[in-house]
C-alpha cells in the first residue's frame, strides 16, 4: 500500500521489508539512518525494543512503550506509535462508531491493546475495560489509563469466559487485541475457547466489533459478529489507517487513502 502511495503522489520512493534478529536491532536502526532512509515501520517482536533505541519519541509512543513509526531526522531518529489513531479513524470511518461516551472492552494487553486503550480514553471514552490472559498486565495498563487520562472509567480482569459475559453486555465496543484469533482463523483454538465464544455469544445489534487480526480479513469473531446484526470492523482497516498516518509522518503529504486501500485489498474491495 506504501508503493501504491509513493507512486500516486510522484514520489521516487520505495517500501520494503527486512528480516531483523533482536540481536541486530540496534545495528540495524543506525544503519538505516546512514543510509539515508527516510524512515521505517517496524513490528513484532521489535515495537518495544525499538523504543528504547531511538533518540527521541512522542508523546503518545512514551505512554503506549511501544513504535511502530521510525522517522529520520537529520540523521536522528524519532518513534511514533500510530496503532491508535489507526484504531479511531477505522471505528469512525469504517465503522460509524462515535468514540465519545462509549464504553470499550479491550481483550489483549500487548502493544496493540495499549495503543487502542490510550486512544479509546483521549478520544473521550466513557470506560475501558481491560481483559488478559496475563491478569497483571491488565492490572497494569488499568493503572496507566486511570493516571493518564481523566474522566474515563478503568477496569482489569483476567480474560475469562465469566469476565467477558460480565463485561461484553454492557459495553458499545469491543477491541480484539490478542494474537488468539490467528490461531482460531488458522483452525487452532477455534470453538474450544471458552471466552472467544462468551464474545461471539453477547455480540448484538449496537454493538462495534474490532478484531485487530486480519488475516483473515473476515475471522471468525467478525463473521459472528455479522451474524448477529452487529457491526465487524477488519483489521485490515486499522492496518490501512496506521499505515495512512506513518505515510503523513514521512512525506508531509496527505495519504492517497483510497489508493492505500485499493492496492491493500485489491480483491475484496466489498467482501
Ligand atoms: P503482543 O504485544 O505480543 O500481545 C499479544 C497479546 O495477545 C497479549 O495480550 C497476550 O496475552 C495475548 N495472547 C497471545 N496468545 C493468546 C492466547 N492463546 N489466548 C489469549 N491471549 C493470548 O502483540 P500485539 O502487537 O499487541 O499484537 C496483537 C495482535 O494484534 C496480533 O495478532 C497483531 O498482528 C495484531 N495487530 C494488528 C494491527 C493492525 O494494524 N491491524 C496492529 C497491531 C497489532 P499475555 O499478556 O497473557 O501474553
Amino acid at each position: 500500500m506504501h508503493n501504491a502511495a509513493f507512486d500516486a503522489c510522484g514520489l521516487n520512493w520505495r517500501y520494503l521489508a527486512f528480516r531483523v534478529p533482536p540481536g541486530d536491532l540496534a545495528a540495524a536502526l543506525r544503519g538505516a539512518a546512514a543510509m539515508g532512509f527516510a524512515g521505517l515501520n517496524v513490528t513484532i517482536p521489535h515495537k518495544q525494543a525499538a523504543l528504547g533505541l531511538l533518540d527521541d519519541a512522542d508523546e503518545s509512543a512514551r505512554l503506549i512503550g511501544a513504535v511502530n513509526t521510525i522517522r529520520v531526522e537529520e540523521g536522528r531518529l524519532r518513534g511514533f506509535n500510530t496503532d491508535g489513531d489507526g484504531v479511531l479513524d477505522a471505528l469512525r470511518h469504517d465503522g460509524g462508531v462515535r468514540i465519545e461516551r462509549s464504553r470499550c472492552l479491550l481483550l489483549g494487553a500487548g502493544g496493540g491493546a495499549r495503543a487502542a486503550a490510550f486512544a479509546l480514553a483521549r478520544a473521550g471514552a466513557a470506560s475501558v475495560v481491560v481483559l488478559n490472559r496475563t491478569p497483571a498486565r491488565a492490572e497494569e495498563l488499568a493503572a496507566q489509563l486511570a493516571d493518564a487520562v481523566r474522566g474515563c472509567d478503568a477496569g482489569a480482569g483476567a480474560l475469562d469466559a465469566a469476565n467477558v459475559a460480565r463485561w461484553a453486555g454492557e459495553a458499545d465496543l469491543i477491541i480484539q487485541a490478542t494474537s488468539a484469533s490467528m490461531s482460531v482463523a488458522m483452525g487452532g483454538l477455534g470453538g474450544r475457547t471458552p471466552w472467544l465464544q462468551a464474545v461471539a455469544g453477547a455480540l448484538r445489534q449496537g454493538v462495534t466489533v474490532l478484531d485487530m487480526v486480519y488475516t483473515p480479513r473476515w475471522t471468525a469473531l467478525l463473521a459472528a459478529a455479522r451474524e448477529r446484526g452487529a457491526t465487524a470492523v477488519s483489521g485490515l482497516a486499522m492496518l490501512l489507517y496506521q499505515g495512512a498516518r506513518s505515510f503523513e509522518l514521512w512525506t508531509g503529504r496527505v495519504a492517497p487513502i483510497d489508493v492505500m486501500r485499493a492496492a491493500l485489498v485489491p480483491n475484496q474491495l466489498d467482501s
